[in-house]
């Protein structure tokens, strides 16, 4: 086979930031997907009604009026976020998620939770309103270290799932075997985001025999077991896994300084080529329009009627070099070959 067209995909999980760096990379994520949700690590960060109206404004005018991308839009959770405010940022109609970080362990999450318990009751009004809650799962704290932040924080993922029943829970970016079975044993109300670079890189490829901080992201890629249990977990055809790049870009010096190196990876241009390499190689195309659209879909059905027919996407089997640099920033395979291209169908 040498193309074929799907449903133009969803991301489920991707950085747009804002100012200048915004005005460059949402033209690239509505190339490649109809919606996408927006994460609200800003500084400072999307968490009033009045926050989630201007950045929703700012992305649609950066990514270009024509794109036809529409925003999925979610606020940020703090350890001071009032319970009463979750109903009001309910009644915004493209407002489907809250996401909860971890204080100190990723991008601007200085600012992040440390107890979850204490945040029941906005989980409880969360469960109530219907709105989503997304996690990065990695446990806060200075007792525990590396893997095992992951390991404790599956712990706080069945607890919320027992307490919280009918909330509907996604953790965002699995990097290991026991996140893929722990997200496969807990109900329904339970799914998980797979990144493109999870299921190519191990830790060896971020400082193996030398460093390469462009593949440098939280949480960090694991062993090469990780790597297959999320590739497997992907093509399964399960609708507990959908595709969310994460794709975080941060301006070349951000990257590469020698102390304080960003974690995040710019993957908006070529996640899509990458995932097609991948399911190709593992005889399961068939499965990748379901794995980066219908079990999203499926898992949000985020409200409003559906407008016109929903765009598609083509993949062309074509060789092309990805970039060494756009605006600044370095994308993930930059300067290396990909073999299929991507087209709008008009
Ligand atoms: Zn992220």
């Amino acid at each position: 086979m040498d193309q074929f067209t799907i449903q133009k995909p969803w991301d489920m999980h991707v950085h747009l930031r804002d100012g200048e760096m915004l005005k460059t990379v949402a033209p690239i994520t509505a190339r490649y997907f109809a919606r996408a949700l927006v994460m609200p690590n800003l500084t400072p960060p999307i968490r009033t009604n009045d926050d989630v109206s201007r950045y929703q404004q700012e992305i649609l005018a950066a990514s270009g009026p024509g794109s036809g991308f529409k925003p999925l839009m979610t606020f940020k959770i703090l350890p001071d976020t009032d319970p009463h405010s979750i109903a009001e940022l309910a009644q915004m109609k493209d407002v489907v998620a809250g996401k909860a970080y971890p204080k100190g362990l990723t991008h601007n999450a200085e600012d992040g939770i440390e107890d979850y318990f204490a945040l029941r009751d906005v989980f409880a009004a969360m469960e109530k309103h219907n709105l989503v809650l997304c996690l990065h799962g990695e446990m806060p704290g200075t007792h525990i270290r590396g893997r095992d932040r992951e390991r404790a924080f599956l712990r706080t993922l069945c607890f919320l799932a027992r307490t919280f029943p009918n909330l509907r829970i996604v953790l965002e970016h699995i990097t290991t075997v026991e996140a893929v079975e722990t997200v496969l044993r807990l109900p329904d109300t339970v799914a998980a985001t797979v990144t493109a670079h999870h299921l190519l890189l191990t830790h060896d490829d971020v400082g193996g025999d030398r460093m390469c901080p462009n593949h440098y992201c939280k949480p960090v890629a694991k062993d090469p077991a990780d790597r297959d249990a999320l590739i497997q977990a992907a093509i399964s055809g399960c609708p507990k896994f959908f595709f969310g790049s994460d794709s975080a870009p941060h301006p070349r010096e951000g990257k590469t300084r020698l102390y304080d190196c960003c974690a995040g990876i710019f993957t908006a241009p070529v996640a899509l080529p990458l995932l097609v390499e991948i399911f190709e190689r593992h005889h399961a195309l068939d499965r990748l329009e379901s794995f980066v659209y219908d079990f999203a879909v499926q898992f949000y059905h985020p409200r409003g009627p559906a407008t016109g027919f929903p765009p598609k996407l083509r993949f062309v089997k074509d060789q092309w070099t990805v970039p060494e640099e756009i605006g600044g920033i370095v994308p993930f395979y930059a300067g290396q070959e990909l073999s299929w291209r991507v087209e709008e169908v008009k």
